[in-house]
């Protein structure tokens, strides 16, 4: 990993809401993190908490309206995309930016050859011949471990099963070299095997430099293949910490609870423990702390108050006022 102090993505107080019959939502709120290139950054939490709204909020890929950014900056390379012109952008995607999405079909067209998909990508954004783009293309794919590449270059994405969909959508993400990698849920649709393969594609196919933010609710995923983890709660963050040391303490509720409920570190016990209760929705977020409905600790002040997220020691930040005198607070 590089040393850079300067992150290559910094996401500061953002965020986005959604209009609803039911008025303004606030789907992201407040969230603040940044990744340095070489790092793999993984955001988990429950379905429908705010991580792919937050990732996909970095490129600039959430339809506005009904999408609406409240405040906040996205610093990429120095540049903040929220205020970047369009045709700026759409440099920016694909060359600097790679995504990959959970359905590889939201990234390729149906309508045209993989071939045809991987060319026009490259001579987007590279002065090169097609001959030269179509063979870079064929490349890609043998790289990514597709059997026949120079066939499937000819083939539609429905005629490519569900694993190699991916796989041609991760070589897409790549072919360019970008300097971030967003992966959204990318091993989420697919067979336990295949999953497997799929992640060491990406920690294999991911250059020394480039950042990663990987949005998972699997902390199966976030151990194979992540050095620092957010973890995110009904719209908000809750807490932020290298990989290794949330597994072994965790310091916000939910993340301790997010990580009891996995199969791995529950093995040799009869039932899974679960986390009672559901993800708030955001037309009835509690008062005070949104986990209070769902904490084993909670306390009278919990309905009172939000517990601020900041740092609650060196490399880690927590919002839980079970750890204010951490930060030295009273
Ligand atoms: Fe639980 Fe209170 Fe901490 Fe919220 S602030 S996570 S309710 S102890």
């Amino acid at each position: 990993m590089s040393d850079s102090a300067e992150p290559l993505l910094a996401v500061r107080d953002l965020s986005v809401a959604f209009a609803t019959d039911g008025g303004e939502l606030v789907a992201v709120d407040g969230v603040s993190f940044s990744i340095r290139r070489g790092e793999v950054v993984g955001l988990v939490g429950e379905s429908g908490c705010g991580k792919s709204v937050t990732a996909m909020t970095i490129p600039r890929l959430v339809p506005m309206p009904p999408g609406r950014v409240l405040g906040g900056q996205v610093e990429f390379l120095g540049r903040d995309l929220l205020a970047m012109p369009v045709a700026d952008l759409r440099q920016l995607r694909g060359a600097e930016i790679g995504v990959v999405f959970q359905e590889p079909m939201t990234a390729l067209s149906p309508l045209h050859r993989i071939g045809q998909q991987m060319v026009e990508t490259i001579r987007l954004h590279e002065k090169v011949s097609s001959r030269a783009a179509w063979e870079r293309g064929v490349q890609w794919l043998a790289k990514v471990g597709i059997p026949d590449p120079a066939e499937r270059m000819l083939a539609y994405p429905f005629e490519l099963s569900g694993g190699m969909r991916q796989r041609a959508m991760i070589a897409m993400a790549m072919i360019l070299g970008p300097s971030l990698l967003i992966a959204d849920e990318p091993t989420t649709a697919l067979d336990v095997t295949i999953q497997a393969q799929v992640l060491d594609l990406m920690r294999e196919m991911r250059g020394a430099e480039t950042g990663m933010l990987l949005i998972t609710h699997d902390m199966g995923v976030i151990w194979e293949m992540c050095d620092r983890v957010l973890v995110m709660y009904a719209s908000r963050l809750v807490e932020d910490a290298p990989a290794r040391e949330i597994f072994s303490r965790p310091l916000h509720p939910y993340t301790e609870a997010l990580l009891k409920s996995m199969p791995v570190l529950s093995l040799g016990k009869e039932r899974l423990p679960t986390i009672p209760g559901q993800v708030p929705p955001l037309d009835a977020l509690p008062p005070g702390c949104n986990f209070a409905d769902r904490c084993p600790y909670v306390m009278d002040r919990c309905r009172a108050a939000s517990p601020r997220f900041r740092e609650t020691e060196p490399g880690r930040r927590c919002a839980c006022f079970l750890r204010e005198n951490q930060a030295g607070e009273a």
